[in-house]
C-alpha cells in the first residue's frame, strides 16, 4: 500500500520505478481483512482517534505524528473511495451515503472503514488500477532489491536489484528512494504474514547506516486459525469477528477474557494474546476456541465472506462450530526510523508502511492503524520527495542518470544445493524466535536467542546469493535487531513483555534506537 500510494502521488512530479520481488499483488496489504481506521463518522473526531492511539502506544507513541496521521486519515480514505475502492456504505433515511464502520479493540468509536473482509485486497486492486494506467509509473515485478546504492557522501542514489528471470543484478539509479517493503513475520514459526515478509527493507536500511527503532514491539495476533497453513502463513481470523460479538472460550467452553480485562474479548491485542498464552500454559492444549455460533449466520456470512468461506473449505462452519485459534506473529511496530515526513537518517532515503517506524504506534499498534499509517506516511513522503526533486532541478544539480535508469552490473550466483541448507537454517531461526522472542520473553531466553542468531548468521554467510539465501540473511539481521532492542528494554511495556521485568519502568519510556556501528550487519 505504501509503495503504490507513493507512486500514484509522486508520479505527478516525474517518472517512478516500482520494484517488487514477486507479482504486483503479493504483499501483506493483500491479506488485510478488518479495515482501515479513520474518524469519519459524525460521533467521532481525529482528537478521539488520536487519544485512543496514544493510550494504546503506552507512552512511546509520538504525539505530533499521531495527531497528523489521525487528522490526515479521513481525507485520504475518502480519496481512496473516490479512486474506486469499494468500501462498504449504507444510505440513511435522507439518502445520504455513509461508511459502514466496524468496531475493533482499543477504539472508543466504530471507525473501521472496510470492504467486507477483503479490505487490503480491494485497496491494492484500486491502487494497482491507478498506477497501471499511469504512464509515469513503471513496475518491475520479480525483481529482488538487494541493497541500497549510496554515493561517496552517503546519499542514497538508488538500489541494486536482482532480476530473478536472468539472475542479473542491476543498479537502478533514482533521485530519491522510498523503502516500502512491509513486515518480517516470517521470522517466527507461526505468522499471519505471507512469504514475502522477510524484513528486507529494514535489513537494507540497517546495512546502509539508517537508524532503526523500536524493533522489540512485535504484535502477535491473538486469533489465527489453528492447524491449517496456507502457503506458509496462518489464516487470520480478524478481530472484527470479536467486534461483532464472537467470544473466546477454552476448549471446555469457559469464556475467559472477562478475567483478564474489563473490555473482555475487545481488550487490546497484546492482552488477548497473553491471556491465550496463559490459558494454554495453565490448561494445556495447543488452541482455544473463538465462538461465533450465537451470532446471526446471515450477517456473519455477509460481513465475513472470506473467513466463513475459507473456514468452510477447511471443514469448519463458523455459524455452527467454534473456530480453533492460536496467536501468531502479525505486525512489527518498529523499523527504519523516520521523521514526520517519512525521511530516514540516510539522505535521499524515505521509508513508509510496515518497514518504517514513524512513531505512530509507539509500544503497541491500535487495530487497523497500520494501513492508515502506510497511506498517510507514503503521502507525506511523496510530498517531501517531490519537493526534493524540484529543489534538485531548480538548483541546477545534475545527477548522472535520470530517475529510474538501470544498468546491468553483476551476475548473481545461486546454487540449488544451498536450498535445503537455507530451509533448515530458516526453520531454526523461526523456532528460536518463537521460543525466545515471542509473546512472553525472559532475559535468559533473549540472551540465548542472541547467541543462536550469531551462530546462524555465521553459517548463512557461506551460502550463495539465491533469493532464498538473501532473504534468510535479511531475516537473521532483523531478528537480531528485535532481540537487541528487547535486551535493551528491561521492563514490560505495550507489546514487549518480559517475565523478569513484568512492570513498566518510567526510565525506559523512550524509543530504542540502534545504528550500524553497534553490531556488524550480515551481508545481503
Ligand atoms: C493477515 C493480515 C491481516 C491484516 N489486517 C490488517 C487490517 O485489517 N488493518 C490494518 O491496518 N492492517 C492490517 N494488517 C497489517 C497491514 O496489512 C500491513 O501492515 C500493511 O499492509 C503493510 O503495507 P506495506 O505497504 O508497508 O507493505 P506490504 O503490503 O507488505 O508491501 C510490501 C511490498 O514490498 C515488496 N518487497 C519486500 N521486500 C522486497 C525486496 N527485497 N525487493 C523488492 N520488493 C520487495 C513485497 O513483495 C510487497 O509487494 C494485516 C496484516 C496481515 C498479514
Amino acid at each position: 500500500m505504501a509503495g503504490l500510494w507513493f507512486s500514484h502521488r509522486v508520479s505527478r512530479q516525474g517518472s517512478v520505478l516500482l520494484v517488487t520481488k514477486k507479482t504486483d499483488t503479493e504483499s501483506n496489504t493483500n491479506y488485510a481483512q478488518g479495515g482501515i481506521a479513520a474518524a469519519v463518522s459524525s460521533d467521532d473526531s481525529a482528537q478521539l482517534h488520536c487519544e485512543d492511539t496514544l493510550r494504546t502506544g503506552a507512552g512511546i507513541a509520538h504525539p505530533d505524528v499521531v495527531k497528523l496521521v489521525t487528522e490526515a486519515g479521513p481525507g485520504l480514505v475518502r480519496e481512496l473511495f473516490s479512486l474506486g475502492v469499494p468500501f462498504n456504505t449504507y444510505a440513511d433515511g435522507s439518502g445520504a451515503e455513509h461508511f459502514d464502520l466496524g468496531q475493533e479493540g482499543g477504539h472508543r468509536r466504530r471507525r473501521i472503514v472496510h470492504a467486507r473482509d477483503f479490505t487490503g485486497a480491494e485497496i491494492e486492486h484500486g491502487l494497482l488500477r491507478a498506477v497501471r494506467s499511469n504512464r509515469n509509473v513503471t513496475m518491475l515485478e520479480e525483481h529482488f532489491a538487494v541493497d541500497l546504492f549510496l554515493d561517496e557522501n552517503g546519499r542514497c542514489c538508488g538500489v541494486f536489484a536482482l532480476d530473478k528471470s536472468t539472475g542479473t543484478v542491476e543498479l537502478v539509479r533514482a533521485r530519491v528512494c522510498l523503502l516500502a517493503t512491509g513486515g518480517m513475520g516470517q521470522a517466527w514459526l507461526h505468522t499471519t504474514n505471507p512469504r514475502i515478509a522477510t524484513g528486507d527493507g529494514v535489513a537494507m536500511g540497517y546495512r546502509s547506516g539508517a537508524r532503526i527503532a523500536d524493533m522489540e514491539f512485535v504484535q502477535f495476533h491473538p486469533t489465527s486459525l489453528y492447524g491449517h497453513l496456507l502457503e506458509d502463513r496462518a489464516f487470520l481470523i480478524s478481530e472484527a469477528v470479536r467486534g461483532e460479538g464472537a467470544i473466546l472460550r477454552t476448549r471446555d467452553g469457559h469464556a475467559f477474557m472477562p478475567e483478564y480485562h474489563q473490555d473482555a474479548d475487545l481488550a487490546p491485542r497484546d492482552v488477548v494474546a497473553r491471556a491465550i498464552a496463559t490459558e494454554l500454559r495453565l490448561r494445556g492444549g495447543e488452541y482455544v476456541l473463538l465462538d461465533a455460533t450465537h451470532l446471526d449466520p446471515n450477517r456473519l456470512r455477509d460481513r465475513f465472506p472470506n473467513i466463513s468461506e475459507t473456514c468452510l473449505r477447511l471443514g469448519i462452519d463458523i455459524t455452527r462450530q467454534p473456530i480453533p485459534v492460536v496467536p501468531a506473529a502479525h505486525y512489527v511496530c518498529g523499523g527504519i526510523e523516520t521523521n514526520d515526513r517519512a525521511e530516514t537518517s540516510v539522505p535521499g532515503l524515505f521509508a513508509a508502511g510496515e518497514c518504517a517506524c514513524s512513531g505512530l504506534h509507539g509500544a503497541n499498534r491500535l487495530a487497523s492503524n497500520s494501513l492508515l499509517e502506510a497511506l498517510v506516511m507514503a503521502d507525506r513522503a511523496a510530498e517531501r520527495a517531490a519537493g526534493e526533486v524540484r529543489g534538485q532541478e531548480s538548483s541546477g544539480e545534475r545527477r548522472e542518470a535520470r530517475m529510474g535508469s538501470r544498468e546491468s552490473r553483476v551476475q548473481s550466483s545461486a546454487s540449488a544445493a544451498d536450498d535445503a541448507r537455507v530451509a533448515g537454517l530458516r526453520r531454526r531461526l523461526q523456532s528460536r524466535m518463537w521460543q525466545s522472542a515471542g509473546i512472553v520473553r525472559t532475559d535468559a531466553g533473549l540472551a540465548e536467542a542472541r547467541k543462536e542468531l550469531v551462530a546462524l548468521a555465521d553459517e548463512a554467510e557461506s551460502l550463495g546469493s539465491s533469493v532464498a539465501g538473501m532473504e534468510l540473511r535479511n531475516l537473521l539481521a532483523v531478528s537480531r535487531l528485535v532481540v537487541e532492542c528487547a535486551l535493551r528494554r528491561p521492563e514490560s511495556r505495550g507489546l514487549h513483555y518480559n517475565e523478569d521485568h513484568p512492570k513498566p519502568d518510567d526510565r525506559c519510556q523512550r524509543d530504542t534506537v540502534i545504528s550500524r556501528s553497534e553490531f556488524a550487519p550480515s551481508p545481503a
